[in-house]
Order: C-alpha cells, then structure tokens, then sequence
C-alpha cells in the first residue's frame, strides 16, 4: 500500500470540512476525506461534496455533533454545520440551528463488500475497523483515495498513478465488481465524460462481457447516471461509449435504429451520427438537459419513417410525430420527471415548425407559439440550431432574421382565449350565454379566428361574431371547432393514429 504527503492540498480544504475530520481525531477516531473529492483535490477539480470516512460507528458520531441527519441503511450521518456562523455556533440554540443554511458532510463508517445476489444490493451492511476494506469496495482505484487531515494520501491500487495517466480501472477484477453492482459500468462511462479519461482496456472487456446485467438495475439509478452523462461536456463521446461498449442497446435501442441509417439530400451522416453531433451541440453551448435531450430525440423517429422517395432518397414523413411518441415512451420508462419529459417531448414533435421556409405565414408562426408555449419558442429556435450542425447546407442567415422577426412580431399578439378581448364574463352577463360547454366551443372558435387574424381582437368584432356562432346548434359548434383544427394540424389525427399503429409506439 502507498502513502504519499500532499500537505498542499490542505489548504484546499473548507474549514467546515477539517472540523468535522478534527473532531473525528480529537475524540479518539480516525478520520479520511474519501473518494470523489480526494481524487479532484488531486486533479485541480473542485470537489461536489465532501465525504468522510472513519471507524467510529453511527451512535459514535452522533453526540459529537451539534447537528446532524441519520436516516438510512448504509450508515451514513450527514453532519451539519451551519453556513456563515461557524465559529460562533456555540452560542446558537441548538433549537435555533434548524434556521440557519447548512454545510452537509457525510460522514460514513468503513464498510466491507458485502455479497450481492442480485447485482444492485448489498445483501447486508457489514462495518470494519479497517480502512482498507472500506476502500476495497469502492469501484474505480482513483476514486478509492483516502486522505487524513496532514494531507497523506493512503493509495492501496495506484489510484494517484491512474489520475495521472487518466485511466479508469475497476478496483480488482472487473468481471466480479460488474456483477456484484452492475451500474458500475454506467459510472464507468459517466466518470470517463466527465474527468476526461479513457476506460482502460481491462475493465473495458469486463463492461462488454457484462453488459446485459444493467438490466438488473432500476430505472432510477440507470437514469441518474445517464444523465450525468448527457449532463457532462461530451455527451456525444459518452453515448458513443454506451453503444460500444454493448449498454445502449439495454437503456435506448432506439437510438440505435438511426445507426446506418442513411438520409441523403444534405444530410451528411446517419441519423444516429447526427443525433450525436445535434445533442453535442447542445453541449457545447450549455444548453439544459430538456434541450440536450430533444436534441438527442428530434429525428428518432426517422428509421421507422423512412420511405423511398421521388424528388428525394428518402422521405421521412411524419418523423415528428413518430419521434415524440418514441421520446414520450423512452422518457417515462426512464423515469424523466415530467416536466423534463413533456417540453422534450413538445420540442420534438415541433421541430419540424416552418419547414417550408418561402411560405410561412404570421398565423403559422402563432400557431407554433401556442404549441410549445411562448416561454420555449426560443428553445425550440434553439433545437433547430441543433438540428442544422453536421448538415451541407447551414441555414442562410437571412432566412434565420426572417424567422427571429416574425417570432417577435407574433409575441405581441394573442395566442389565448385568456387574451381575447371578451371572456366568459362578458359572454355571459352582456350577451347572455351561458357557463358550459357551449361557452367554450365559442371562445375557442374566437381565438381561432384571431390566430389568424389578430386584427379581429376587438370587441365590435368578437360581439358580432358572438351573436353569429351562438346561432349554431350545438353540433354545428362543435364540428366548427373540429373542422378548424383539422385543417391546420400538420398530420390529421386519423393518419397519426395509422402511422402509430403501423410503427408501433
Ligand atoms: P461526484 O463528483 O459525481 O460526486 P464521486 O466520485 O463523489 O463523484 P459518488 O457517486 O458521489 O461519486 O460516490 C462517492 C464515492 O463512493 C465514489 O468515489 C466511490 O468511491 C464510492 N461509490 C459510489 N458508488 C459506488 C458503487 N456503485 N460501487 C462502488 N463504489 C461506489
Ligand atoms: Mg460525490
């Protein structure tokens, strides 16, 4: 095992950090930073958290501070130290202490491996008094660093060696540490994007000997990891990983219909390469993970569209409509929050909007606004931003102004019933309609019209026409609202439902 001095790290170290560390040592324990921020202490990184490892059992180190969270099953005390005041705690309440934004340090007592019969859990959690069976169950060897608070590194598999040559290696045998928790190979994947290392070969043949075991792992876990991923500045290296390395496959399959999958007119790669190149991009520009992930879904629906075609190679008509329901599916069997699912999902049913750049018209362009809301039509300008990278045409930038101005010509205009000039009030006690149903067809057959028209927002107008639609019969009304929205629905419904059924999402 090797020790090595690295006191000029100490000073890299918060004060909150070291009380915890010296309160450990003062009452008799010992006392390690451990894993993630050891190795980026090491690597210039700022570290996200800071855990400590020591031989002190739970019921140990909780009386020794003021504060602290225990409530699970690996041990773990989360000890906290208020924000700000942290010399003059003492003279706080402990009542008190509940108001004051806290540090969190997570304090954990070493733990051994123990068996794993299902590739996910530890059967039990055993603790040890050692130091080195708590860093023998840690998985990658730069992440199984210890450090006490003089700065010296314990360094049991070479760690500080494999930061230097950014390798990632499985601490022991990657065939044995896959199968005890199989999300060590997402990790694998997410920590390479994310420090910039290379998988070494070794465990690289471990995650391709092991892959299928992910499926072992909840939706939950595989997802956090996953979106680390997408989350990181080389998404596009990393799901190229996944997909190597035999993962994708058992996360999102769909993604790998696009490979091979040719496009011909300007598109240069296959659809699976340009949905690397569109959610790189993403990336790049720092763009949140809504954003990356409709960049990684927007032609997802090609493979299960394509056709050949007469103008062109290929068409893929209805692509949109295919894509957002592979995404909405991929998504929710991910276990997306959904929030996150629904403006991917938006973003990539309309990615389409204005393909037909010499006719668009102002009520087109409204009535995009009123799909995706008018507080992501600038994301959504985004994604074809994304969708245009890796193409032989890059979109003229007349055209581009031509789109910019019409969005901010259209945003001044009304897009709800809420925005009408009459609402139900007026409906109802000057013209005398009344509350249902009927109320509703009638507003909404309203801002119709003024979607296309928004100089027909004016009550003369609106009270006029009022009068004419409450003429109607009920059936009338309705079949009036229907009619409006089939004509403008890119896709009718019916045709939607057959391509669905066709295409089986
Ligand atoms: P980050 O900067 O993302 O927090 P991290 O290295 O701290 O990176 P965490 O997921 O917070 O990663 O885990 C903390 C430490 O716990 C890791 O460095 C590793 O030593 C250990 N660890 C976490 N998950 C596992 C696992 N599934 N198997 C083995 N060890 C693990
Ligand atoms: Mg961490």
């Amino acid at each position: 095992m090797k020790q090595s001095s690295h006191k000029n790290l100490i000073g890299k170290i918060p004060d909150y950090v070291t009380h915890v560390t010296q309160t450990l040592e003062k009452a008799g324990f010992e006392a390690f930073l451990v894993g993630g921020c050891v190795r980026d202490l090491l690597m210039g990184r700022e570290p996200k958290d800071w855990d400590i490892t020591t031989n002190a059992k739970p019921e140990q180190i909780i009386p020794l501070f003021e504060k602290t969270v225990y409530e699970n099953t690996f041990g773990t005390v989360g000890v906290c130290i208020p924000k700000y005041v942290s010399h003059e705690t003492s003279s706080l309440e402990p009542s008190n202490l509940n108001l004051v934004p806290n540090f969190i340090v997570e304090v954990t007592p070493y733990r051994l491996e123990a068996k794993y019969s299902d590739f996910r859990h530890p059967d039990e959690v055993k603790f040890s008094e050692k130091l080195e069976d708590d860093l023998k169950r840690r998985d990658f060897t730069v992440n199984a660093l210890a450090m006490n608070s003089l700065g010296e590194i314990t360094d049991m598999f070479e760690g500080i060696k494999d930061i230097e040559t950014m390798s990632l290696k499985t601490v022991g045998a990657p065939l044995e540490r896959f199968s005890e928790d199989a999300l060590r190979m997402m990790r694998a994947v997410r920590f390479a994007v994310q420090l910039g290392f290379t998988v070494s070969h070794e465990t690289m043949e471990g995650i391709v000997a092991s892959a299928s075991l992910i499926q072992n792992i909840s939706a939950e876990r595989t997802r956090d990891e996953f979106e680390k991923i997408i989350m990181s500045a080389e998404p596009a290296v990393g799901i190229g990983m996944l997909q190597k390395f035999g993962l994708l496959k058992f996360i999102i399959p769909e993604l790998e219909e696009g490979i091979g999958c040719e496009q011909g007119g300007a598109h240069l790669y296959d659809v699976y390469e340009h949905l690397l190149m569109a959610l790189q991009h993403a990336a790049n520009k720092g763009w949140p993970l809504e954003v990356r992930l409709a960049a990684l879904f927007h032609d997802i629906g090609k493979p299960r569209s394509r056709r050949p075609g007469t103008k062109k190679a290929y068409t893929f008509y209805g692509h949109e409509v295919i894509g957002a329901r592979m995404a909405q599916k991929i998504m929710e069997r991910m276990k997306f929050p959904k929030k996150v699912t629904d403006l991917a999902v938006v973003l990539v049913r309309q990615h389409m909007f204005f393909s037909d750049t010499e006719t668009i018209t102002l009520s087109a362009v409204r009535r995009v606004v009123v799909k995706v809301g008018k507080e992501n039509i600038w994301t959504l300008m985004n994604i074809r931003e994304c969708d245009r990278v890796g193409m032989a045409k890059k979109e003229a930038p007349y055209r581009l102004r031509k789109y910019h101005a019409m969005i901010e010509e259209v945003l001044r205009d009304p897009i709800s019933v809420g925005q009408l000039k009459v609402d139900g009030t007026i409906l109802m006690k000057e013209l005398n309609i009344k509350p249902g149903p009927r109320m509703g067809a009638i507003l909404n057959a309203l801002l119709e019209e003024v979607l296309d028209d928004p100089t027909k927002n004016t009550r003369e107008y609106l009270d006029r026409r009022v009068g004419e639609l409450d003429q109607l019969s009920d059936t009338d009304l309705k079949s009036l609202g229907e009619k409006a929205k089939e004509a403008k629905e890119e896709l009718e419904e019916e045709e939607i439902a057959k391509l669905h059924k066709k295409h089986r999402v």
